[in-house]
């Protein structure tokens, strides 16, 4: 079973930060109203020409808490992911993430995809509650592991670099790279790569933390430190969403599973109930190609 009892409670009587409140230089997660979802997300559908990739996906995410996405290759879980992050443009449904709400159904891209003004606005404003961690990992490789940290909160956020150097220097301590923040990327191996690419999703003080398959490029021998760091975040009370076919993760840190298959949520449950015990053939079937590749 998931331990909740070591969990930070991430509620507050204030009703939860604002991003953009002045920085105590703190690397705590942010703190979230009691009682309500952080991350609602309600019939979201998206195609790509004809192939309907998301055709119908809701849930929700508690503060705090972790969830677990897993299904086959193509099932359109990174096109979720990107669609929270407001990467890409849904075709109808809701996502909120905090205090932001967009209704994708409302936002009518014109020639070439052009969005108006209050749009672009609305989609920054949702894309700044979340921090992506990628596949590979996509760091700058001309700029030093702290420079890299430094970027979105400097050049995107507008925050003073004094502030943001100092949270940058926590975060690299919490990812256990204090040591190599002068270095350039090609210096450090990938599961190094990796925990800077973690960094730096945070160093842009996001409400909440997607990953899509953070391990998935690794060498096997590098996987358990990346996991390590993510099951430290989980501890201190990150919400965090996670696509990844560690199932031995999902099982020991996951509070709630879902299980996407062909742009639908086919099942969602603990993860003792979805991985433990599915009731859906499709994913008994996914599981067992996972357990038992050959
Ligand atoms: P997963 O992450 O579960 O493997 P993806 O969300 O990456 O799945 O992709 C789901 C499907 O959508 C795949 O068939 C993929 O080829 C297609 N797809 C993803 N992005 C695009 C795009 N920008 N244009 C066209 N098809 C896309
Ligand atoms: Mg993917």
């Amino acid at each position: 079973m998931t331990d909740h009892t070591s969990r930070p409670d991430p509620s507050a009587p204030d009703g939860g930060s604002d991003p953009s409140a002045p920085d105590d230089g703190s690397v705590a997660p942010p703190t979230a109203p009691r009682g309500i979802p952080l991350v609602a997300v309600d019939h979201l559908a998206k195609s790509f020409g004809a192939h309907e990739v998301l055709k119908d996906i809701s849930f929700t995410v508690e503060p705090g808490t972790v969830t677990c996405v897993i299904g086959p290759s193509g099932s359109g879980k990174t096109t979720l992911l990107r669609s929270l992050d407001a990467l890409e443009i849904p075709d109808s449904g809701v996502v909120r993430i905090g205090d932001c709400t967009v209704d994708f159904g409302d936002i009518h891209p014109g020639p070439k995809g052009r969005l108006d003004r209050r749009t672009r606005e609305l989609l920054a404003t949702l894309r700044a509650k979340s921090g992506m961690v990628f596949q590979a990992h996509n760091l700058f490789a001309h700029k030093t592991v702290l420079q890299n940290l430094l970027e979105g909160p400097v050049v995107v956020q507008g925050e003073p670099v004094a502030q943001a150097t100092e949270r940058a220097r926590r975060l690299l301590d919490e990812v256990g790279l204090s040591a190599h923040a002068d270095k350039y990327p090609f210096q450090l191996s990938g599961g190094q790569q990796q925990r800077v690419g973690i960094a730096r999703a945070l160093a842009l003080r996001p409400q909440v933390v997607l990953f899509d398959e953070p391990t998935s490029a690794l060498d096997p021998e590098l996987v358990g430190e990346v996991l390590g760091v993510m099951k430290t975040l989980a501890a201190e009370g990150w919400t965090m969403v996670v696509v990844t076919h560690e199932l031995r993760f999902a099982r020991q840190v996951a509070d709630q599973v879902l299980f996407i298959d062909d742009g639908l949520v086919v099942e969602r449950g603990t993860p003792d109930q979805v991985i433990g015990d599915p009731q859906q053939a499709r994913t008994k079937a996914f599981l067992r190609r996972i357990m038992e590749p050959i």
